[in-house]
């Protein structure tokens, strides 16, 4: 929970992966778009057209904020 910065100093893991990586601060999270409700592949999900742009991606000329521009959103599936 509350760990301090001990300074653990022994690193084992050195696995560099040269693949540039620009997380902000969750390397792990996977980046959503405002109309996703899970990263894409979640179980229970899936993906549909954007409410928003109705699959165009597209808004008045501008990219679609809600789905990123891609047109498609993650939705939940029914069940659960
Ligand atoms: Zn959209």
């Amino acid at each position: 929970m509350g760990t301090t910065d001990s300074g653990g100093a022994n690193v084992a893991n050195t696995d560099r992966n040269s693949t540039s990586k620009t997380g902000p601060d969750s390397p792990t999270e996977v980046r959503l778009n405002p109309g996703d409700v899970a990263p894409p592949g979640t179980p229970g999900t899936g993906e549909d057209v954007c409410p928003q742009c109705h699959g165009s991606g597209k808004l008045q000329g501008q990219p679609c904020q809600n789905c990123g521009g891609t047109g498609k959103v993650i939705k939940g599936i029914a069940g659960g």
